[in-house]
């Protein structure tokens, strides 16, 4: 998880590098910590000093319009209006799904073309133009793409993102990014956390114009895509002379600009992603609530606090242990993994009286492997005998973008197959 030297960041000034200990610089730091030790004045050695001159210095990184704006949250700023269950009644009025309605959780894809693309934008080698351009045809592409496999609330397929929280940490002031710092996601999967210097704030829309582009392509509902401020404090280096909480709050009110900018550009479905909410809960289950999740949901919430009830918020999170929590981020949709868990976690909510509707991925995009129509349709049955009709949505587990296309769309025409049979069996009971 930590990244292996600074020696090759080039472009990053020693204003900044100075702060930083990578895996190299670590294990200088830990060799002096052990020589240090061993002195009696160690306050006097030249390596005391240089660091604590470092942290006595000012550090220009605050940003008085964030100050003020986190100032005046108040408490209605957390609370969406009227309540969930009747917002779900506006919903299902305004955008006129079908029961079980069918969708993805963002991603596409990544062929190499779309990999391609984005590295020859970054050397230089294409304009913005060209680089813009071959997105939107992929958007274009991706859109038509998910009306023939017949799906019901689509997606724009995330191909201008290299990373669901670099993507945004590059579009949002107060973060640095390094060359070659690269850490292990998952598998062989690798990324580039960015790193929290200052305060955080948006300046601009970020994802508004693919998100209208890919939009004015259909006249299905297209589903705006963003991560969660969870999500992006805690796949980021975090600063360190400010709380963790203060940290989500800002970023929780840079999504809430986007969020609004979306809904003011027409969307009206929006997915902001908590895949890392639980990475950050402390080992004490006594200090679950209040060292974390009593700041990581507000922080959530606050994205949402300000739109319309008619706008339907959905969420991709994890939530073994955390149920109830996860129900109090008051989302109007949830999708999580559940494709190889057996659906327990479908009794836990019950249990808990979970109240968001619920979208338990019905095959598990870790594979290639194409599940059959037969084997998705048993697990929509399994679910309703224990979910409300009303309440249940049909998705995979997770984003696609490793996934190749053959496969996506074998497994996306029979997900969409087999929620139109579980459809016909609830028109004939
Ligand atoms: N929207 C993201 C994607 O589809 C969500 C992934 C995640 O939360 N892990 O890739």
């Amino acid at each position: 998880h930590v990244p292996y030297t600074l020696k090759h960041e080039t472009k990053l000034s020693q204003e900044f590098t100075s702060y930083f200990a990578f895996a190299e610089e670590k294990l200088a730091e830990l060799k002096e910590l052990g020589q240090l030790a061993d002195q009696d004045n160690y306050q006097e050695s030249e390596v005391y000093q240089k660091n604590k001159a470092l942290f006595a210095g000012e550090r220009d990184c605050h940003n008085e319009e964030v100050t003020k704006r986190l100032s005046g949250v108040i408490e209605k700023d957390y609370i969406r209006l009227p309540k969930r269950s009747e917002r779900q009644a506006l919903q299902k009025k305004e955008l006129k799904l079908p029961e079980f309605p069918t969708t993805t959780i963002g991603s596409f894809p990544q062929t190499k073309d779309v990999k391609a693309n984005r590295s020859a934008f970054r050397r230089g080698e294409i304009s913005k133009e060209e680089y813009v351009a071959f997105n939107k045809k992929k958007i274009a592409d991706c859109v038509k793409w998910q009306e023939e496999i017949g799906l019901d609330v689509l997606v724009h397929g995330e191909y201008e993102r290299n990373d669901m929280v670099e993507y945004f940490g590059e579009a949002l002031g107060g973060f640095l990014f390094t060359e070659k710092a690269w850490v292990q996601s998952s598998g062989t999967r690798c990324v580039k956390p960015p790193i929290i210097w200052g305060d955080v704030y948006r300046d601009k829309p970020i994802t508004v114009e693919w998100s209208v582009y890919a939009q004015s392509q259909t006249d299905k509902i297209m589903k705006g895509m963003l991560t969660g401020p969870v999500t992006i404090l805690n796949w980021s280096f975090p600063r360190e002379d400010v709380s963790l909480k203060e940290m989500a709050y800002q970023i929780g009110i840079a999504i809430r600009d986007e969020v609004c900018d979306l809904e003011a550009a027409g969307i009206r479905v929006i997915q902001i992603d908590e895949a890392a909410l639980k990475e950050k809960l402390p080992i004490r289950r006594a200090e679950w609530h209040s060292e974390y999740l009593d700041w990581a949901i507000p922080a959530f919430r606050l994205c949402a606090g300000k739109i319309r009830p008619e706008t339907q918020i959905h969420t991709h999170s994890e939530f073994n242990e955390i149920v109830k929590d996860i129900d109090n981020m008051d989302a109007d949709v949830i999708s999580f993994e559940a494709s190889r868990s057996n659906l327990t976690i479908i009794d836990a909510l019950n249990a808990a009286h979970f109240e968001t509707e619920v979208g338990p991925g019905v095959y598990d995009i870790h594979s290639p492997r194409v599940p059959s129509v037969d084997e998705i349709v048993d697990a929509l049955r399994k679910m309703l005998a224990k979910i409300d009709p009303d309440k249940l949505w049909v998705n995979p587990d997770c984003g696609l973008k490793t996934r190749g296309i053959p496969e996506t769309e074998a497994s996306l025409k029979n997900l969409v197959a087999a929620a139109k049979i579980v459809r016909g069996e609830l028109e004939t009971k």
